[in-house]
This record gives structure tokens, C-alpha cells and sequence, in this order.
């Protein structure tokens, strides 16, 4: 028996019952709260247990990291999320190898994922990533910013725009991120109306605080400590 396999799977199938939970106390269905499990600074093997239990959705934030995973797990079915601050010098290694961006947060960005999307002749689906509480090292748009960025991209043929992303700061009580998430909800709704288009993702919530995410909204959570443990340090 391979316990790592049987702890991973344990540990999804966990966090899916409080997801779904969430969704039901809030007059939501659990279908409409997608898991991405986030699997940086973790073995590949860990990602490939889990596709093998049924797991398909993983997120992953280094470029270089990602790409070895990609490599070595080729043979699967794995939708990639890629979810980490993001440089527009390495948007080519990104762009059509991803299900979903989640990080797009400078028109320069949003351009260079383009340019690559139009060379290989493919749509990106893509979020833009708000900086909601507006701290100054952390990545994402400014409110104030969000609809000319979105306005932009909108004129891009090979991306589309799916929805919004945002990173709460750290509270000790997750209590404390909801008002974080229902200004995310919206600010989407008000960027819906703008731009006369859907955008039918929220993605927002991570271990410490995905049950406030749901409540307010969520479709897609991240999270990563609580299935895979914790993480070893980059290097
Ligand atoms: C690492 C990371 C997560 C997962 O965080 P956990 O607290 O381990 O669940 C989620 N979102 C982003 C953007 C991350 O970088």
C-alpha cells in the first residue's frame, strides 16, 4: 500500500466535504466550488497519487518548476493552474500550457501572455488578480486600475477573460478575509456589467481561509498546507 497515496487522497476528499458544506450553508450547490490543489515546492509524485485517485486540478506558482512537472507527469490528464506572481518575461512559458492563469495583473503581462497565445494559435483563459487591501509588496491590480486593465484585454482575441483572483493579507482569523472576498464578488459583478460579458469565476480562499471564501462566493479554491502538509522551503 502506498500511504502517501491514501493520506493525499484522504486529505482531498476532506477538504471537498467542507467545500461542500460551505456551498450548502450559503444556498449554494457544492458543483459550482472547484479545488485546485496547490501542489508547489511538492513532489511531482504527490501530483501524479492524487490524478490517480481521481484529482485533476492542481496549482503551481514557479515557472521553472511547473515546467519540469509538466515534463515528467506528460502522460496524464492534469489541468494546470497557474496561480504565482508572474513576469512577463517568462508569459511565453506560460501562455497555452495552462488551463488557467490566475495572476494576470499588468497590462504588459496581459500582452506578452497574448502574443504568445496568437503564435500558437490558442484562447487563454485568464483572471485578473486585484489587490484588494492595496499592500504595497504584494501582487495584483489596484481597484482603481482593474477596469482599464479589463477593458484592455477584452480587445484581445487569443485571451479571455474569465473572472478575478485576489490574495487576502494574512489574519490569524479567517473571519477577518470575508470582507476581502465580498468585495471581490463586487467589484466582478460590477466588472460584468461593464464589460457586457460573463465572468463566472471568483478564485479566492487558501487553507486558513476558504470557508469565508465559499460563503462569499468562491468557484475556485486553492489550497495547498492542508492537503499536502507543509511546505518545504524553496531552494
Ligand atoms: C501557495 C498559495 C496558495 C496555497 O496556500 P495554502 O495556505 O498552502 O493553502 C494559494 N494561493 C496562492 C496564490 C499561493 O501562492
Amino acid at each position: 500500500m502506498n500511504t502517501r497515496k491514501n493520506e493525499l487522497a484522504d486529505a482531498v476528499a476532506q477538504v471537498k466535504e467542507d467545500l461542500a458544506e460551505a456551498a450548502k450553508k450559503a444556498g449554494r450547490t457544492p458543483d459550482d466550488v472547484s479545488l485546485v490543489a496547490v501542489s508547489k515546492l511538492h513532489p511531482a509524485s504527490d501530483i501524479r497519487d492524487l490524478v490517480e485517485s481521481g484529482h485533476m486540478d492542481f496549482g503551481e506558482n514557479y515557472v521553472q518548476e511547473v515546467q519540469k512537472k509538466q515534463e515528467t507527469l506528460a502522460d496524464l490528464d492534469v489541468n494546470w493552474h497557474f496561480i504565482g506572481g508572474l513576469q512577463s518575461n517568462k508569459a511565453k512559458f506560460v501562455a497555452g500550457k495552462f488551463a488557467l492563469i490566475h495572476s494576470v495583473d499588468s497590462l504588459k503581462l496581459a500582452q506578452a501572455l497574448h502574443k504568445k497565445a496568437v503564435s500558437l494559435d490558442v484562447v487563454q483563459d485568464i483572471l485578473l488578480q486585484v489587490n484588494i487591501a492595496e499592500e504595497t509588496q504584494k501582487s495584483g491590480i489596484a481597484v482603481d486600475s482593474l477596469q482599464e486593465l479589463a477593458d484592455e484585454v477584452m480587445k484581445m482575441d487569443n485571451i479571455r477573460l474569465v473572472g478575478l483572483m485576489t490574495m487576502p493579507p494574512f489574519f490569524n482569523e479567517p473571519e477577518l478575509a470575508r470582507p476581502v472576498f465580498s468585495r471581490l464578488r463586487e467589484l466582478r459583478d460590477g466588472l460584468e456589467t461593464h464589460v457586457g460579458r460573463p465572468l463566472p469565476h471568483l478564485s479566492m480562499g487558501m487553507t486558513g481561509d476558504f470557508i469565508p471564501a465559499v460563503e462569499e462566493g468562491a468557484t475556485l479554491v486553492r489550497i495547498g498546507t492542508r492537503i499536502f502538509g507543509a511546505r518545504p522551503p524553496r531552494g
